[in-house]
């Protein structure tokens, strides 16, 4: 390997989104990925594929609807095919606090372009056939959003990557970031000892971003949390296409997927752990509220459990911009469960921000300054935006 441009650590799918994307801005030139086991092994393997454009912070909304778009015209950008499929994306609640967060959240997304509607419990029964409805006060809809293959669309971006000439490097994993006495980055150690030089080094590791970035003194909080998710067998009894819905009470999700059901979540309060074994037998926790919201999924045999690890910050916004302290040190991680959905997007905006080109939409409030501490205990920004 020889020197870079811009050496890209994390080749995941925003690691190989910013790749691409840089390489249409830098003319192909000097981009390199290194990834320490195999290009898309990481958490986005493990990701349903959810795609929604409701969000509570008009930073997260302008992104998802750019990827959203990205996503829709997918082929004709990147080549191949991810399977994005509009079945919708649906949030439902039986409390009254919630039901007034999700009234203003619709009004606000509405101002910022989300085409968002309001459901009463009568629709809400016909959206999803099957669903306990008597108890629920509403449902915010969008009717746009939906679902696609994570694999699928990694593996089109890996492509895309390589015909745009990225260099791809697998086994490759990086021990520390290398900066010059002034702080700036000056390329990358991999474990094997062997250096790299490069004047721009974006870490794009997933929820394992904090501990490369504690070796140079900086401590991001991104933090993995154990996600765990099931697919039943055939379920005949199941309508065809219900969106993806998520009751916000018990933080309990599901869809459907050709003729069976995906469904997990309801494990948001689990402490911080690298450890992402599958573990089926925790579908016993979900018992009661499963059933109580889709009593159908009380016939389905479960076929497929797998797990992985959310990248949570305290404000379940993704960390994305230049180290302050740090030129040329670029993060784009951390982003709390919604990193499939909004990589089109971050990797447009960390290309432009590494390339110094007007950014398609303004990522500042996810500048890693609003949190980053040096382990002087300097603070070097506000914290917490949201
Ligand atoms: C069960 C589950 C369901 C999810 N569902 C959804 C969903 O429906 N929609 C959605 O948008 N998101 C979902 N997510 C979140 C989504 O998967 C992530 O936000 C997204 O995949 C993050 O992509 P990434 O490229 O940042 O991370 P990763 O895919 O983890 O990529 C980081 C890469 O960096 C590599 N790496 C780490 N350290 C080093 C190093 N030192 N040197 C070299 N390489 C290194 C890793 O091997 C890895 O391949 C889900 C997550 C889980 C766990």
């Amino acid at each position: 390997m020889a020197g870079a441009s811009v050496i890209i650590v994390g080749g995941g799918i925003i690691g190989l989104s910013t790749a691409f994307e840089m390489a249409q801005l830098e003319n192909h030139a000097g981009i390199t990925v290194l990834e320490r086991h195999r290009v898309g092994s990481g958490t986005t393997s493990k990701a349903t594929g959810g795609i929604r454009t409701q969000f509570s912070s008009e930073t997260n909304v302008r992104l998802a609807l750019l990827s959203r778009e990205r996503f829709a015209h997918w082929q004709g950008i990147y080549g191949g095919n991810p399977r994005f499929v509009r079945i919708g994306y649906l949030f439902v609640t039986a409390r009254e606090r919630q039901a007034a967060l999700l009234r203003t959240g619709a009004w606000e997304q509405q101002r910022w372009g989300v085409e968002v509607s309001l459901l009463t419990p009568p629709e809400l029964a016909r959206t999803v056939p099957g669903m306990t409805t008597e108890d629920l006060l509403l449902g915010t809809f969008t009717e746009s959003d939906g679902i696609a293959d994570p694999g699928a669309a990694t593996s089109a971006l890996e492509s895309a990557c390589r015909s745009a000439g990225v260099a791809l490097h697998e086994d490759a994993e990086v021990q520390s970031v290398r900066l010059d006495t002034d702080g700036a980055a000056t390329g990358v150690t991999l474990k094997d000892g062997t250096t790299l030089s490069a004047d721009r080094v974006v870490v794009a590791c997933g929820p394992w971003t904090a501990p490369l970035l504690a070796t140079i003194g900086w401590s991001v909080p991104i933090h993995p949390h154990h996600r765990q998710v099931y697919r039943t067998g055939p379920l005949p009894t199941w309508p065809p296409t219900i969106p993806l819905t998520v009751d916000l009470d018990t933080g309990l999700y599901c869809h459907s997927d050709g003729g069976a059901v995906v469904f997990g979540g309801g494990d948001r309060d689990t402490s911080p752990s690298f450890d992402d074994r599958a573990r089926p037998s925790d579908v016993a926790h979900l018992g009661d509220a499963l059933m109580r919201r889709w009593p159908l999924l009380g016939e389905a045999p479960i076929t497929h459990t797998w797990a992985g690890l959310r990248e949570m910050t305290p404000d379940d916004h993704g960390v994305v911009g230049e180290l302050p302290d740090h030129p040329g040190l670029f993060v784009a991680a951390g982003f709390s469960g919604h990193g499939f959905m909004q990589a089109p997007a971050v990797g447009l905006v960390m290309a432009a921000l590494a390339t110094g080109s007007p950014s398609p939409v303004d990522a500042s409030a996810l500048h890693p300054g609003r949190f980053c501490r040096s382990e002087d205990g300097r603070e070097t920004a506000e914290q917490y935006v949201f």
